[in-house]
């Protein structure tokens, strides 16, 4: 077991400061045992000295892209994208369709790796490589097994491809939770999916337990569309399909909805993740979360995996457009780990925990802790990261694949990516 001495603890519920010894048990959903002495034996495993350190449980992403991993600097498209459906079309699913199957490893590699050293140790992620579907998900399972990272996945199904790759999405999903691992049935989004495609989806669901991944009114042009084919809303529609209903079900962005669909969501046993950098990016609108309940978690939409800059953005763009204050802003980061429990998805146990060095300018203590979160910690402040026991990250390097390697890999991988992406309509 890994010892860490001296260490400050701070609960991520009620912010109570200890200065204690913390003993972490290995395994998923391990406990962790404090003890205000080192007796003999105690620090028999390894240890680190956390003395001036801090020590509160990691973070975890409720919404991230492992395949948009190696998009970050490659050429724009040819043609500039005039609105949110062009940005997918010459953009995003111009990237799914190039991704191959070593390349979906790199990048699953690499988000891992990034997750890891900005203290994530669990990402919920949301697939899509229309022409490398089959063990796409597994791929990813496997990588980020190596890296040490917690995961649930779950592969983005959708008709825009045609009949043969909205089956193989079922497929592969199916086959995914059919292993036992642990994942969700993803789907695209409303626009995208047609009652049949949706209709088997919620069916695989339900007969797995699990629940549906989709975005969500990220821009008018979801909600036009479900309006014209259905004559209804898209909260509606889920609805109706009883995706709503679920407790594991996701729903993403919800940024353009009317008051009935707010009413619905508030009385849903889903849960909303909401990505504001990417909504920037995109310039889709601004999440308002009034009136849509509580179960609201954040994500990163694969812009990057740090997400104290998820809720830092969060809370400065809410200012604006939100009801949102510190408590808020940390309640809506910590929200993830509810889900999680609530629905038993395991690796987000107690031992899992980020060390901090801190280097706070002024007084710290339980009263302000909200406003330090928001304003004072970054991801420079990750200095050891224990994800399901195991030291992962010791002074800021990742202790389980080696960096340089897995960057190398998707340098690589990314440049022959763009160059397919040239060659892709
Ligand atoms: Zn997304």
């Amino acid at each position: 077991m890994l010892l860490l001495k001296n260490a400050t603890f701070i609960d991520w519920q009620t912010f109570a400061f200890k200065t204690t010894n913390i003993l972490v048990e290995e395994g998923k959903d391990g406990n962790i045992f404090f003890y205000d002495r080192i007796t003999a034996g105690l620090d028999a495993g390894k240890t680190l000295d956390c003395t001036g350190l801090l020590v509160t449980k990691s973070f975890a992403c409720g919404h991230h892209h492992v395949y948009s991993a190696l998009a970050r600097g490659m050429p724009p498209p040819r043609q500039a994208p005039q609105d949110f459906h062009e940005i997918l079309q010459h953009i995003w699913w111009k990237l799914d369709r190039s991704l191959s199957p070593e390349m979906i490893r790199a990048s699953a590699l690499y988000t891992a790796l990034a997750c890891a050293k900005n203290g994530v140790t669990f990402a919920i992620d949301h697939h899509a490589s229309p022409r490398a579907v089959e063990g796409s998900l597994e791929s990813i399972a496997g990588a980020f097994d190596e890296v040490g990272i917690g995961h649930l996945l779950c592969y983005e199904i959708s008709d825009r491809d045609g009949e043969a790759v909205a089956r193989q999405g079922l497929e592969e999903t199916e086959s995914y939770l059919a292993a036992g691992r642990q994942g969700l049935v993803g789907l695209h989004a409303s626009f995208t999916v047609g009652d049949d495609t949706m209709g088997r989806a919620v069916r695989l669901a339900q007969q797995y337990g699990s629940g549906i991944h989709i975005h969500v009114a990220e821009d008018p042009v979801d909600q036009k569309h479900c309006k014209r084919a259905y004559g209804k809303r898209v909260v509606e529609r889920l609805q109706d399909f009883g995706v709503t209903e679920m407790p594991k079900s996701i729903l993403v962005h919800c940024l353009h909805l009317k008051r009935r669909e707010r009413k619905i969501l508030s009385q849903a046993r889903s849960c909303i993740a909401y990505n504001t950098e990417s909504n920037l990016n995109n310039n889709v609108g601004y999440f308002d979360s009034r009136g849509l309940g509580g179960n609201i978690m954040l994500g990163t939409d694969g812009m990057h995996s740090d997400m104290l800059r998820s809720a830092r953005a969060a809370y400065f763009v809410g200012q604006g457009f939100d009801d949102i204050g510190l408590p808020e802003a940390y309640a809506r980061f910590r929200k993830v780990h509810h889900y999680l429990r609530e629905n038993n998805f395991s690796g987000d146990g107690d031992n899992n925990l980020v060390v901090l060095d801190y280097d706070s300018p002024t007084p710290l203590h339980p009263g302000n802790f909200p406003a330090h979160f928001i304003f004072g910690l970054e991801g420079r402040h990750v200095r050891h990261v224990i994800s399901s026991g195991k030291l992962i990250v010791r002074d800021g390097v990742v202790q389980t694949v080696e960096e340089q390697e897995v960057l190398r890999l998707a340098r690589g991988l990314g440049a022959r990516l763009w160059e397919r992406m040239g060659a892709v309509e």
